[in-house]
């Protein structure tokens, strides 16, 4: 008798850390400075890149540059 394959595979299978792997993008958009930029970041960004104000990042699905 074989051993059950589907046993094996299904022991394998481990779920990755969602949100910890892959860059997101986000759009600050910032009123001290008053510019708008895209910061790709595993977390979601809290400051300025430019004049390191505190922001607001929304994220973005695709960014067209
Ligand atoms: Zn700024």
């Amino acid at each position: 008798m074989e051993e059950p394959l589907k046993k094996l595979l299904s022991g394998q299978v481990q779920r990755e850390k969602e949100g910890s792997k892959y860059l997101k993008d986000y759009q600050i958009e910032c009123e001290e400075c008053d510019e708008v930029s895209y910061v790709a970041s595993y977390k979601e960004p809290k400051y300025c890149p430019i004049c390191n104000s505190k922001i607001e990042a929304e994220e973005v699905e695709d960014v067209d540059i």
